[in-house]
């Protein structure tokens, strides 16, 4: 699946429309998380010292459907929330040069008169219905003049919209960034070639929410499989155990006997806490306490896996070749409920310095790792949260099949 990338094609000089995800965290026009930024970074850099003319596109928040909302319920509605020019601000920063900013729609304007290795930013994608209804005149737009596409914006490839799929109807050279080029690489390789042993571990609230992702794994014959996070308690209530006021989605206890028989016939091993961190819902502040998930009784509430469930855990990543992490082990936005959270961070932090490769996705799954500081000793931080999961379920990204059709 070797898909042709922006250092495959000749663009000194050319048009050059790279998707990027700017879609970043804004209050007061101050940044609050340039991380995708700096993401693009190297795609935006590469295309300027080939000495291309590079149009970037972004989507940023949802500023058609928040408006809506604002005029049904008679709210106040901030235009000024959703311009991307703090991200050209930033973005001149860190080329060391002015990027030229669309205002009032005058890019075609700035277009023209760019020189080789000149940058502008269009204004946010989303200001315009086209862009979610993928609507073929606005891609025509989009594309209007543009010799090469670029697509770099793996956050954004679940969604066909007119600047991951539309735009690549009207342009003839179509490829992938290099952010882009090493999302598919990682992920890719975990899915159709995974070094062996290959460990999962899933946890985070809903089972629901994984269900696609536990199954493309178990299907992948994962060698194992490990279950933390509120989503353990559907299994164990489906299992006949009592959960208390721990986080359970009954309707899919049905799905969650399944998937251990699903696991069982393929010949992997599924691996659940034995203990977990409770507290008393009466007195949540003084109560917590680790204790084995059989004597849960109907007062209590799971917030996190117990130490004996980390050293299990931490046992069956130990020798991995691969792994791969999404879910949190339990509310760790909560301290000290992020204990079990970090403990696994750092284990998968250590198999990976013993030669694991290593994959965290998911938004909440990145944030923990974040937080406990260890990022940089993980292989690959995804940055798709719904594009992540969606590839990890084994669907056809839609703005990446685009690329390969071309
Ligand atoms: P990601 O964004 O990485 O895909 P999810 O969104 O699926 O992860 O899950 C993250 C959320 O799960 C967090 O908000 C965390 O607090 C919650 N969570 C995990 N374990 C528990 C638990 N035992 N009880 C309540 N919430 C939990
Ligand atoms: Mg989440």
């Amino acid at each position: 699946m070797q898909k042709k990338t922006i250092k495959d094609v000749d663009i000194a000089g050319k048009r050059v429309f790279i998707r990027v995800d700017f879609n970043v965290p804004i209050k007061n026009s101050v940044i609050e998380d340039d991380t995708r930024i700096k993401g693009a970074l190297p795609t935006i850099k590469y295309a300027v010292e080939q000495g291309a003319k590079v149009i970037l596109a972004s989507h940023l928040g949802r500023p058609l459907k928040d408006k809506k909302k604002a005029e049904e319920k008679g709210l106040p509605y901030d235009a000024g929330k959703y311009t991307l020019k703090p991200v050209a601000e930033k973005l001149s920063e860190y080329l060391g040069s002015a990027v030229a900013f669309e205002q009032d729609g005058n890019i075609a304007s700035l277009v023209s008169v760019m020189n080789g290795g000149d940058v502008v930013m269009r204004e946010n994608l989303r200001l315009d219905a086209g862009e979610e209804k993928n609507d073929p005149d606005f891609a025509e737009q989009l594309a209007d003049g543009i010799d090469v596409y670029v697509n770099d914006a793996f956050g954004t490839a679940h969604r066909a919209h007119a600047s991951t799929e539309g735009i690549t109807h009207f342009v003839d050279i179509c490829v992938a960034g290099l952010l882009m080029e090493k999302e598919l690489e990682f992920l890719g390789k975990a899915l159709e070639d995974p070094d062996r042993p290959f460990v999962a571990i899933l946890g985070g609230a809903k089972v629901s929410d994984k269900i696609p992702v536990i199954e493309s794994l178990i299907e992948r014959k994962v060698d194992k499989l490990l279950i933390g996070g509120a989503m353990a308690y559907t299994f164990f209530k489906a299992q006949g155990f009592t959960v208390g006021k721990s986080l359970v989605e009954d309707d899919m206890m049905p799905k969650a006997l399944e998937i251990e028989q699903q696991a069982k016939d393929a010949g992997v091993e599924l691996i659940l806490p034995t203990d977990h961190q409770v507290v008393d819902s009466y007195d949540p502040i003084n109560s917590r306490k680790s204790i084995p998930v059989a004597f849960t009784n109907t007062g209590l509430v799971g917030l996190d896996i117990g130490p004996e469930t980390v050293e299990i855990f931490k046992a069956a990543l130990d020798g991995a070749k691969t792994i791969v992490w999404n879910g949190p082990m339990g509310m760790f936005e909560e301290k000290p409920f992020d204990e079990g959270t970090v403990a696994i961070a750092n284990a998968v932090a250590e198999a990976t310095d013993k030669g694991a490769t290593s994959i965290v996705g998911g938004g909440d799954s990145v944030a923990a790792v974040n937080q406990a500081g260890l990022a940089d000793k993980i292989s690959h931080i995804s940055t798709g949260g719904g594009a992540t999961l969606e590839f990890l379920a084994g669907d056809v990204l839609p703005g990446v099949a685009a690329l390969e059709d071309k």
